[in-house]
Formats: structure tokens, C-alpha cells, sequence
């Protein structure tokens, strides 16, 4: 499960770059379409390769079969090559963003610093291979999926280029030349615009995915998972895992102690203040990538811990336990409330025997130790593996 919290300021783009402005973020939305990403890059490099090598019969009917038609055909097959080991590239690295990427890069880099060679001799057909050149940098900014900044680079890269040798040839009229360049330019501007405006796209789409999944799981007040986070399964699917490799799992219930008294001393709103404290703490305490926190009714939370054994548990909830009782908590006009919270532990071990079908079996085990943490006193700390006879020692303040 994803665990950090989407503030407005990561999900904000830089429109400049099309990107978002967080590079964590930006790396999760492109690791979110990568296995898309790539099919299209796949599909882009087979179409490529195959129009590349297939034009090479304009070079032996412009040229007939002279030597340097059949140089010009072994250049093509060349970029062919290099784009087909772009395709086995990414075929063996599904899962890498840079491989995507650089193969991208690469192959377009490949394909656009042999075209001028190409043109360079076939003057008589100069329409034509700019006209190719033209449908050449649609590909470079509309079908290959790059980074928008890498795709203005190469077409304008290699629009420079192609103009470059062209005025170094000097075959063309001064006006052509003029009506050329400003093609080049209008064939960037346009391009520069599409691809701006998918990357924009994609990446508000995906943005507004993210606001409405945080809705649905997360709770306004504390920023934690919700309870329908637990009742979708989402738990049952760690467990599973924990169950598949024979790992530890281990749940902490956490539940402020008196917090009515808080509530009716201090107001409803101090109330919520010690509530958002609390949480804070809990998900400053957890491992950000791992652990899950969840607020679990009014004033109680879950803590889901993926591969901890009781003793990790034990130490994680006491070193919150202890935190939590010596950091009063601000709620306004200066003044402070103290408050204590009590921590039940359940913990499947790493190669339990008996693992349980069902998650609900660990909150039960929790919320026992929890209410018998209560009635020992509250501000303390108990736990005990599912399923055992004997509970574990009991951790206390
Ligand atoms: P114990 O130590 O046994 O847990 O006692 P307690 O007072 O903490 O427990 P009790 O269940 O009696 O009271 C919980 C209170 O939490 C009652 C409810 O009004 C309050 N509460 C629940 N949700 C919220 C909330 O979102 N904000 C505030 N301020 N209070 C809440
Ligand atoms: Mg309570
Ligand atoms: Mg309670």
C-alpha cells in the first residue's frame, strides 16, 4: 500500500518541464505507466525499424544499385539493428525506468544523425525526405514516449542538423532554404505542443486518480488509512504475503486513554488537536514504506507492521507509548494537554504454523491485549503471538 501522504505541494506540476515537480513523485507516475510506456515504445520501435529498412528502395531507385545506394540501405538495416536491440532491451527490463528511456533516446538519436547522411546524397529527391524528415520528428515528439524536455532536445537537435547540411550542401534556392527552415520550425512548434499538452494530460489524469483514491482511503482529520482500507482486503492481501514467504506480521491497536475526559475538559477541538497529534506521531514512527497506519475507530489505530516479530512490535509500540505521555500536545493560546494511549499487540511469527485465513483474527488478538492493557492501568504496553496459549510478558511503563 502506498503510506505517504499526498500534500498539494507534491502534486504539483511544472508545467515548463510537463512533469511534476517532485522528482519521488514524477518517478511514481512513471513507474505507475511504465508497462504501457513500454508496449508503446516496443510497438514505435518495430514500426521504425521496418520503415527505415523499407525506404531503403527509394535509395536504390533514386540512386540505382551503385555503391553508395547499397552503403545507404546498410546504414538503414544499422539503425533497423539498433532499434530491434532497443526492443529486446526493454523486453529484458520491463521493470527499469532509465532503460526505458535511454533506449528511447538512443534510438532516436541513432535514427536522426544518419538521416542527413541519407539526404545528403540524394539532392534531386530533397521534397521528399523532407517531407519524411517532417513525419520522422511526429514520431520523435507524439509516438515515442520520452521525457517532454528529451523530446524537444532531439527534435530540435536534429532539425539544426538537418538545416545544417542542407545550407552546407547549398542545392537549394535561397528561398527554399527560407520556406525550409521555417517548416523546421513549424514542424517543433507544433510537436513542442502536442507533447506538452500530453504529458500535461497524463499527468493531471493521473494526479486526479490519486486525489479520489486519497479520498477514498484516507481520513480527513488524520491523514491515516481508513477503515474501508481494512474491509476492502487490502490487510488480507499482507497477510497472504506474509503467509506465501513465511515472514512475520505483526498489528498494534492503539487507543488514547480517557480521551472523553479530554474531549469534555478541553473541547471537541483541542480534542481533534491531540487526536492529529497522536496520528502524526504514529506515522512519523512507522517505516514510511512499509508500514500502514489506520485510524480504526474514533480515538484508536491500527498499526500494520509487514515482516516485525513481537519483540519489534514491543519495542516500536513503547518507544510510541513513551514519546506520545512526554509530548504534550499544543492546542492553542499556549496552553498544553498530557494525555497517554495503550498499545495491544498480535504477532503471526516468521514460519508460524497456524497462520490465520483471516486478518480479523490479529485485531482480535490486539484488542484483547489492548483491554487488558486498560484494566491493568492503561499507559502500557501488552502483546502475544495468534493463536498461542500463553501470552507474551507484558511491556510496562
Ligand atoms: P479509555 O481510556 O477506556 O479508552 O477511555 P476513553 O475516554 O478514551 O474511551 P471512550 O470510548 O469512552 O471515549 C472515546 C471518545 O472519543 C468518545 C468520543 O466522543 C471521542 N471521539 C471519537 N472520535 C472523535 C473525534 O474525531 N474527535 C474528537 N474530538 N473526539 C472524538
Ligand atoms: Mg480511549
Ligand atoms: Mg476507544
Amino acid at each position: 500500500m502506498p503510506s505517504s501522504h499526498l500534500s498539494p505541494l507534491r502534486l504539483t506540476i511544472d508545467r515548463r518541464r510537463a512533469e511534476f515537480a517532485d522528482p519521488e513523485f514524477e518517478d511514481r507516475f512513471v513507474r505507475h505507466f511504465l508497462p504501457e510506456r513500454n508496449a508503446q515504445l516496443k510497438a514505435s520501435l518495430l514500426f521504425s525499424a521496418f520503415f527505415y529498412i523499407v525506404f531503403g528502395v527509394t535509395d536504390l531507385t533514386t540512386l540505382g544499385l551503385t555503391a553508395t545506394a547499397w552503403v545507404m540501405v546498410a546504414l538503414r538495416v544499422v539503425v533497423g539493428i539498433g532499434a530491434l536491440a532497443g526492443y529486446v532491451a526493454v523486453s529484458r527490463n520491463p521493470d527499469s525506468v532509465r532503460v526505458s528511456i535511454r533506449t528511447t533516446c538512443a534510438v532516436l538519436v541513432l535514427g536522426l544523425a544518419v538521416f542527413p547522411v541519407l539526404c545528403w546524397y540524394q539532392p534531386s529527391a530533397m521534397a521528399w525526405n523532407l517531407m519524411s524528415f517532417a513525419l520522422i520528428l511526429m514520431a520523435v515528439y507524439v509516438n515515442f514516449p520520452n521525457r517532454f524536455m528529451y523530446a524537444v532536445a532531439i527534435g530540435v537537435g536534429a532539425s539544426v542538423e538537418f538545416a545544417a547540411m542542407l545550407m552546407i550542401q547549398d542545392s537549394l534556392l535561397p528561398e527554399d532554404l527560407l520556406a525550409l527552415v521555417l517548416m523546421l520550425i513549424l514542424g517543433n512548434a507544433l510537436g513542442y505542443i502536442a507533447a506538452s499538452r500530453f504529458n500535461l494530460a497524463q499527468r493531471e489524469q493521473f494526479r486526479s486518480s490519486m486525489l479520489l483514491q486519497q479520498l477514498a482511503d484516507r481520513d480527513p482529520l488524520t491523514g491515516c488509512y481508513n477503515r474501508r482500507v481494512l474491509q476492502s482486503g487490502l490487510l488480507d492481501a499482507e497477510l497472504a504475503r506474509s503467509r506465501r514467504y513465511g515472514t512475520a506480521l505483526s498489528v498494534i491497536m492503539c487507543d488514547i486513554d480517557h480521551f472523553k475526559r479530554i474531549n469534555d475538559s478541553y473541547g471537541h477541538a483541542a480534542g481533534d488537536q491531540v487526536l492529529s497529534g497522536f496520528a502524526g506521531l504514529l506515522q512519523s514512527m512507522a517505516r514510511e514504506t512499509d508500514d500502514s497506519v489506520i485510524r480504526y475507530g474514533g480515538e484508536e489505530f491500527l498499526v500494520v507492521l509487514p515482516q516485525a516479530e513481537l519483540a519489534e512490535a514491543q519495542s516500536l509500540a513503547e518507544r510510541i507509548r513513551h514519546a506520545f505521555a512526554n509530548t504534550p500536545t499544543p492546542i492553542g493560546g499556549g496552553a498544553y494537554v498530557s494525555a497517554t494511549a495503550s498499545f495491544g499487540i498480535a504477532c503471526v511469527p516468521t514460519l508460524h504454523d497456524a497462520m490465520p485465513d483471516k486478518f480479523d483474527a490479529l485485531i482480535e488478538t490486539a484488542d484483547i491485549q489492548l483491554y487488558a492493557v486498560k484494566r491493568e492501568g492503561r499507559n502500557g504496553v501488552r502483546g502475544a503471538v495468534v493463536g498461542a496459549t500463553a501470552d507474551a510478558p507484558p511491556v510496562r511503563a
